[in-house]
């Protein structure tokens, strides 16, 4: 394991933020990680695990290590009639996982194609686009407990997955690391396309007949004609979550603002947090080189030389103003160094 001091973390995060790890290193197996923390020296430094960087601000230099989690390979582990059970490493790239998924004639991933990342981050936030979400399909993962390197298995309840929340969010916050995830799959695909323009966007194409491909397709033509490359424009996606509010704000909204879109819960109404954000005024706002993506007012962009606490002052006056109109908490989906 080659550790390296003084590491610019600008190419390892999708917002392009500088920020300089006193040690780095990538590791490639889980023997490796499980090194790590049996190390005498790195044992009690604090620990950042990296996997695209797609859904971090680095607000500050991060303290200790920084690990870039590499750890490859795609196993099928069982196999029946209907069903595939396919296990990656944590280190695999996401669409690269589900391309690899589609090619098998493999079905479940389909609408989650070109969420940037790696496949051992998407169960941290439970990532979700297009009616689907990672819980869905979801069968189990392998972690490694930082207090002591030993490997520990969580089945879909123990993540105990939520709208863009799991226990590693939560009650497991910063205790594991995640080394493989396993999926079940099925091979007689049921498509969900009625979500946002899946559908419209076939239809334009002129496909009648659906296939895994296909709706893959749909779903990547649909993401690129929305939001940001972040190869071009620095990004994390989604920087906050859609809120889902009581009824009786829902109502006071409603009668101000009769246009609200809403989609019923069972917790309560959820919101478009993007909606609340262009009508407060934020959409294509720029401040410096920090800004709102002119497209889709839910994501922050760096459109070059930001830096972190920049693009945290923007979130947080974005988050004061839509408070103020609306009476809306929005919440942070980006997790911050
Ligand atoms: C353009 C764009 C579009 C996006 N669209 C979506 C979307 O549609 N839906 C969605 O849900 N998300 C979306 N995201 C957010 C992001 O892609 C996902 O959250 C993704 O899962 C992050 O993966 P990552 O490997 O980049 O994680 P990182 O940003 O590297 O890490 C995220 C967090 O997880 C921790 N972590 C990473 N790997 C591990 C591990 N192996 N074990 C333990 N902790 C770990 C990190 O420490 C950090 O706290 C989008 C992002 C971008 C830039």
């Amino acid at each position: 394991m080659h550790i390296e001091e003084n590491k610019n973390l600008k190419a390892y995060n999708t917002f392009g933020i500088e920020a300089i790890a006193p040690y780095f290193c990538e590791v490639y197996t889980v023997k490796e990680l499980q090194e790590i923390f049996r190390n005498e020296k790195f044992r009690d430094m604090p620990l950042l695990i990296l996997g695209g960087g797609s859904n971090i601000l680095f607000t500050k230099d991060p303290e200790g290590l920084v690990v870039s989690n590499k750890i490859e390979g795609i196993s099928l582990i069982e196999e029946d009639e209907q069903h595939v059970v396919v296990k990656a490493g944590a280190g695999v790239v996401w669409h690269d996982f589900v391309l690899h998924t589609i090619a098998q004639g493999w079905g479940g991933l389909e609408n989650l194609s070109l969420i940037p990342g790696t496949t051992g981050a998407a169960p941290m936030q439970n990532i979700g686009a297009y009616g689907v979400e990672i819980k869905d399909t979801f069968l189990e993962l392998e972690a490694i407990k930082r207090a002591d390197g030993s490997l520990h298995t969580f089945t879909n309840e123990d993540c105990c997955f939520g709208y863009r929340s799991s226990v590693f969010k939560t009650t497991e916050k910063d205790k594991y690391v995640i080394a493989t995830v396993t999926f079940r799959l099925t091979k007689q695909p049921v498509f969900n396309t009625s979500y946002g323009a899946i559908q419209e966007t076939l239809d334009a194409g002129g496909i009648t007949e659906l296939s895994l491909k296909a709706v893959s397709d749909a779903v990547i033509s649909i993401r690129q004609s929305k939001l940001p490359d972040p190869k071009v424009t620095g990004n994390a996606g989604s920087f906050f979550k859609n809120p889902v509010i009581d009824e009786a704000l829902f109502n006071r909204l409603k009668e101000k603002y009769p246009a609200v879109p809403s989609y019923p819960q069972a917790d309560g109404i959820k919101i478009p947090a993007g909606w609340l954000i262009e009508q407060a005024g934020w959409k294509g706002y720029r401040r410096g080189n920090a800004g709102v993506h002119d497209k889709q007012a839910l994501v922050l962009v760096n459109h070059g030389g930001a830096n972190g606490e920049e693009i945290r002052q923007l979130a947080e006056d974005i988050q004061a103003s839509v408070m103020e109109k609306f009476g809306v908490e929005l919440e942070t989906e980006v997790n911050f160094v």
